[in-house]
């Protein structure tokens, strides 16, 4: 399965050829985390997650990176204002450090209820102030930034591709550059890699001086080399961050290494509420606890969210998440009838007949994916499966394929309801029919054996058959 995936970079889909064979690595902007993120945040990571499912599915390995912004994001973006974490701490009279704990543990609980797989690592910028650092003193030693007193910026006239993933020129950024209340930078375009403030309760003593803390871009341009290396396939955002946080990123992370640093660049559409912006201030920046008390679940916003491509827009309404409500229960209830009637087999999908629907459903299915992750018309395939089934169109010979096909998709979407029994979800009990195959084929029987047992004691009951190995919960 290859696939086609849309690079802001160079405006175009591109073939992915990682950069290890086999392997693909890569970093999202994670959340800021000041306040419980809102499902706007959620339709940025929720494309993450998709993506690397979809990798996955490719069969690719993934090293997937992202991190939590715990300081250094300041109010506006731009480079006067406050960080949204102090400016919380006041606002809550609490310490910074206890929001952060606070806002993380939510998030995770958040993630774990739209079933997003975890990442490999989540860093927290605080606790790679020495990478930062170290990196700030090598663009210094290049000539690429300067020092002001105990701040420190980039150059941006020292770097000569500045503007190529975000279209901007620097002319004509200077030239709308609102009167600087800071004109300590040499030109209005400069950022902050190092910032010094006394007041500043997240502070640390460095060469810099005794009272800094990073800019939000060093931040991701440290971690991700930490992490994934100096050169790694694809890097995340929602598409506020193409400027000015990703320009910066490979402005600063390209003139380290004076080399290449992210092969893919990719950006998720803003989610909008009721065809505008979502915020705080208009009261619509929902949380997922705002969606449970309109009685919907965490896997029905998912859902929602699978139903458009990620590089348009989407509005959301309460209206189109009733519709995703009920599209998921059908896929649910299509699933459950599948399993009644044919018992669940075991089936390769790769020893389909190619003319067999579920086959040519699969082959829509992964095309689909392949083309920029187009979900929506993955998620087609599968609905016109559903309804050749409900027209008794499906012969019944297809059904446990469809099954199989059904448990393939989920991996990639994971919006169906969990089928656990014994503590094993449909996904662990076919995983482990596959590794007793494979002890069985190395003559390690104990090892079949010891599987076998592990399923009996989940009420997981095994039956050779004619047609192949079936498996029943009870
Ligand atoms: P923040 O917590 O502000 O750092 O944002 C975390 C991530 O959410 C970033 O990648 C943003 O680009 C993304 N994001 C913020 N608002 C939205 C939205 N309405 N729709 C999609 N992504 C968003
Ligand atoms: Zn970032």
């Amino acid at each position: 399965m290859e696939l086609r995936l849309y690079n802001t970079l160079t405006r175009q889909k591109e073939l992915l050829t990682p950069i290890h064979p086999g392997e693909v690595r890569m970093y999202h902007c994670g959340p800021t985390v000041y306040q419980r993120p809102h499902i706007g945040n959620y339709r940025a990571f929720l494309f993450a997650d998709l993506l690397r499912r979809v990798l996955e599915l490719a069969g690719y390995q993934v090293l997937q990176v992202m991190n939590l912004t715990d300081v250094g994001h300041l109010v506006d973006d731009a480079e006067e204002g406050d960080d949204k974490l102090e400016a919380q701490a006041r606002r809550d009279q609490l310490d910074p450090w206890q929001i952060v704990e606070r806002v993380s543990a939510a998030f995770f609980a958040d993630m774990e209820a739209l079933a997003v797989k975890p990442a490999h690592v989540y860093p927290r910028a605080t606790d790679h102030i020495v990478e930062m650092v170290a990196m700030v003193e090598r663009l210094l030693e290049q000539g690429h930034a300067y020092r002001v007193g105990d701040n420190v910026y980039f150059d941006v006239h020292s770097f000569p591709n500045y503007g190529k993933l975000s279209g901007n020129r620097i002319e004509e950024l200077e030239a709308g550059a609102r009167l600087e209340i800071n004109s300590e930078k040499k030109h209005p375009a400069d950022f902050a890699l190092w910032k010094s403030d006394a007041k500043h309760l997240m502070k640390w003593d460095t060469v810099f001086g005794p009272d800094g803390f990073p800019g939000w871009h060093i931040e991701c341009s440290a971690m991700a080399r930490k992490y994934l290396g100096d050169h790694f396939d694809i890097h995340t955002g929602g598409e506020d961050n193409v400027f000015p946080h990703h320009e910066c990123e490979i402005a600063q992370s390209e003139s380290v290494l004076e080399g290449p640093f992210v092969n893919l660049w990719m950006h998720t559409k803003f989610l909008q509420v009721d065809g505008g912006k979502m915020g705080k201030s208009l009261g619509n920046a929902y949380t997922l606890d705002d969606l449970s008390k309109r009685g919907f679940s965490p896997l029905d916003y998912r859902f929602l969210m699978m139903r458009g491509s990620y590089r348009n827009p989407l509005n959301f309404t309460w209206q189109a998440l009733q519709g995703a409500t009920e599209a998921r229960r059908n896929l649910n209830d299509f699933r459950s009838r599948l399993a009644a009637e044919a018992g669940v087999t075991l089936v390769d999908l790769d020893s389909l007949h190619v003319d067999s629907a579920v086959n040519r459903t699969r082959l829509a299915f992964q095309a689909a994916l392949s083309d920029d992750l187009n979900t929506s018309e993955a998620l087609a395939a599968l609905f016109v499966l559903r309804n050749s089934f409900i027209h008794g169109k499906l012969a019944a010979a297809e059904y446990s394929a469809a099954l199989a096909l059904l448990a393939e998709a989920d991996d990639v979407f994971g919006f169906l309801d969990p089928v656990i029994a014994g503590g094993l979800t449909d996904a662990a009990i076919e995983q482990l029919l596959v590794a007793r195959t494979e002890a069985r084929a190395a003559k390690d029987f104990a090892r079949a054996d010891a599987i076998r047992e592990e399923l009996s004691a989940a009420h997981i009951t095994l039956e050779d058959t004619a047609d192949g190995l079936k498996w029943y919960r009870g």
